[in-house]
């Protein structure tokens, strides 16, 4: 494919941006599939339904402390006329009583001990007087009354989970009640992080001149990991286009997706979307959003290629309205913003361009949105006092003081924000 070359004179058109995502998640396909250990598995995505192979609880078992009898032997029975049975041994959970039960007959049953067969409910311990060996029972159970019975918690056959199912700490519990010790997974997307530009000084160095720290790995790889991926990095690499296709060359043997910040814009020192274009394909160069209009995306050898821009605002957002949905697709998980939606009155308007996607950091105050003033994309503590976002949709021209907006929340439950 070839290029016009747009450095130093700025994007022609600009692409549409809910165009230009769906344009990149429709050619994403989830990963294939692996089998790990459930002690592996919280977190992790199904490949497939899991049906259940076996009952659960596998036998009739108490529910409660007490004495195991034939429901129908206590009827009548109660505090003034108590009805007596002969305690022949006792149920452990672990340890059946050796023989069926036979008339008259009781055994002491704790809860989750194996019924023993002839018995078909528990009197609870509260309700019996032990003497001797003799149990007076002072309440008439019904058969079945504190029993839990086989396969009440999960019927053999039962669907447990389907694909795409991520897996919480009691799911891979209940996989282990019906003992499945492994699982098939959608295999974790490996995300090559590259991260370009001369001024760039690792996390910890000495600052002594016009150099900056970087700041974007750290963030990068927390959102990576939040989508289910697993970063793999490089040493920050300077802006030279051989340094930059040798990196690329290695991300695309290696991980199933690049991402690249810095670079990709207009500038002299930008080469990574000449580089896409040459190495693969440059499917988008310059999207119409606000901030984050620099972005590009593209494949390289089958893998897609997100290129962010450097400034940290601006890559927060282009990650996660570009790259955390190609990730999390990737994973076998949902293309949808992983953050919890309010709906409040604005506390002042929000004006946008026609055509433009505008992502407004806003903060929540007295059950208001109120945006936050930001005159450049380039002040990262607006994403730190923010509380969430807002989005104004391209065919919006933005909303007035007092209009109902929905807000992004940045957390994932929604207490803090009411000060
Ligand atoms: P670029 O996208 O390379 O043109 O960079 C845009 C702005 O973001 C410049 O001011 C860069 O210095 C800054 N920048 C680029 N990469 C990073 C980074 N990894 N961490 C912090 N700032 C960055
Ligand atoms: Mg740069």
């Amino acid at each position: 494919m070839t290029l016009e070359d747009v450095r130093m004179r700025g994007f022609r058109r600009r692409r549409d941006a809910p165009e230009a995502r769906q344009l990149l998640l429709e050619r994403i396909e989830p990963l294939a599939s692996e089998e790990i250990s459930l002690w592996e598995a919280s977190g992790r995505v199904l490949a497939q339904d899991v049906t259940s192979p076996r009952d659960v609880p596998y036998f009739d078992r108490a529910a409660m402390d007490g004495y195991a009898v034939r429901g129908e032997e206590t009827f009548g029975a109660s505090n003034y006329s108590p009805i007596t049975f002969r305690l022949v041994g006792e149920a452990l959970p672990g340890r059946a009583f050796s023989r069926a039960l036979l008339p008259g007959e009781t055994v002491r049953i704790m809860t989750g001990a194996p019924l023993p067969p002839g018995a078909d409910a528990v009197v609870r311990a509260e309700w019996a007087m032990e003497q001797g060996t003799l149990v007076h029972v002072l309440e008439a159970v019904p058969p079945g009354k504190y029993v839990s019975r086989r396969g009440e918690d999960v019927a053999a056959g039962t669907l447990l989970f389907s694909r795409g199912r991520k897996l919480r700490p009691q799911d891979v519990a209940l996989l282990a009640a019906v003992n499945l010790s492994h699982v098939r997974v959608i295999r974790r997307p490996r995300v090559a992080l590259i991260i370009t530009g001369d001024e760039l000084l690792p996390l910890g160095s000495p600052l002594n001149d016009y150099r900056i720290i970087d700041c974007n790995s750290v963030m990068l790889d927390a959102l990576i990991r939040r989508d289910g991926g697993i970063p793999s990095h490089m040493e920050l690499v300077a802006d030279q286009r051989e340094a930059i296709r040798r990196h690329l060359e290695e991300a695309s043997r290696s991980a199933d997706i690049i991402l690249i910040s810095g670079g990709s814009s207009v500038g002299r020192e930008d080469y990574a979307p000449l580089l896409v274009a040459e190495m693969g394909e440059l499917l988008v160069h310059g999207v119409a959003m606000r901030p984050s209009s620099p972005t590009g995306l593209g494949w390289i050898a089958g893998r897609p290629v997100i290129l962010l821009p450097g400034n940290p605002v601006s890559c927060l957002c282009a990650y996660d309205y570009f790259a955390g949905p190609a990730i999390r697709r990737l994973g076998g998980l949902s293309t949808d913003w992983p953050y919890l939606q309010v709906t409040l009155p604005l506390a002042a308007k929000i004006a946008s361009e026609l055509g433009r996607l505008d992502y407004v950091r806003v903060r929540l105050r007295e059950n208001m949105v109120e945006p936050i003033a930001a005159s450049g994309a380039s002040i990262l503590s607006t994403t730190t006092q923010a509380d969430g976002f807002v989005l104004v949709p391209p065919d919006c021209e933005g909303y007035s003081a007092g209009q109902k907006v929905s807000v992004y929340l940045y957390d994932q439950y929604v207490s803090a924000p009411y000060r």
